[in-house]
């Protein structure tokens, strides 16, 4: 087995401990999570059983560095007040909770700027992370790098570099890159990856680079429709991912699969196919 990072989205709702015991049975070593449900709303508390099993089910088995998932909902950079007042509270609630799994990741979409502009949008952003974030926290909060649908913010390096300097506690922050996104924003991971993150190294910073979504996309570079496509299957192809798991800039990096699976076998298929293209095998 290669030493990847390597996981996908999973589910809460047959609890914590459930979830962990979930990754273990796919041959995951890191996974994500909704930290409440994906539309939003409240969330359930903390079940002190259900934690202090999946704490130790994720340290038995070694996993890494888990990469928490803001919902979709949450919007930094709303034109509506109570929109973004709704997103500030819950990311803090949500970053509380990650207290109790300490020294994970936590990442979420900047945000769309609907019609106000992406300068109004990154300056709402780091308003927004700077009531957020607490100094010391344990948790590293990921921008995560958009396909540029609609008016969301974060779809060039720029974007996020502009970010992260608006941000006082800039330690705390990272960025998750998300394969099918940069191709949809019209970075060329397929042809030129080594020039791309030299790119992300010069605007951004590679130390920033935190964790990946390892997503095929359904569109053409540039397309900015953020279409997951399966492993393989999509205008990315295998050989971009063999390129991606077994590039020494990128391969301690924890992966997170967000691919179209309908059960846990299928992610436990592209994760162990990840690992057969990681460690130089043949793949057809
Ligand atoms: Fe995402
Ligand atoms: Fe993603
Ligand atoms: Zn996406």
């Amino acid at each position: 087995m290669s030493g990847l990072l390597i996981g996908c989205h999973l589910s809460t709702a047959s609890g914590y401990a459930q979830m962990a015991a979930d990754a273990v049975s796919i041959g995951a070593t890191t996974f994500a999570f909704f930290t409440r449900n994906p539309r939003g709303g409240n969330a359930r508390a903390l079940d002190e059983k259900d934690l202090a099993a999946f704490l130790s089910t994720c340290s038995e088995h070694g996993m890494g560095p888990l990469v928490a998932h803001a919902p979709y909902t949450y919007n930094l950079c709303s034109a509506k007040p109570e929109t973004v007042e709704f997103a500030r509270r819950a990311m803090r609630e949500d970053l509380e909770r990650m207290e109790r799994m300490p020294g994970n990741l936590y990442n979420f979409h900047p945000g769309s700027h609907v019609k106000q502009g992406a300068d109004e949008g990154v300056r709402l952003i780091c308003e927004g992370l700077n009531e957020v974030l607490v100094p010391g926290q344990a948790t590293t909060v990921l921008l995560e790098t958009m396909a540029g649908k609609g008016t969301e913010v974060g779809r060039s390096f720029e974007e996020l570099a502009r970010i992260i300097d608006g941000v006082g506690h800039d330690e705390l922050l990272g960025v998750c890159l998300d394969t099918c996104h940069v191709v949809d924003a019209g970075y060329d991971i397929v042809s030129d990856l080594d020039g791309v993150l030299d790119e992300f190294d010069r605007v951004i910073g590679l130390s920033r680079l935190r964790a990946l979504h390892l997503n095929d996309s359904k569109n053409p570079l540039g397309s900015h429709k953020d279409r997951h496509e399966r492993i393989g299957q999509g205008t990315l192809g295998l050989e971009t991912f063999r390129a991606v798991v077994s590039n020494e800039r990128l391969r301690d990096l924890p992966m997170v699969l967000e691919t179209p699976q309908d059960g846990l076998a299928g992610w436990a298929a592209e994760i162990a196919l990840l690992r057969r293209l990681a460690s130089g095998e043949e793949v057809e």
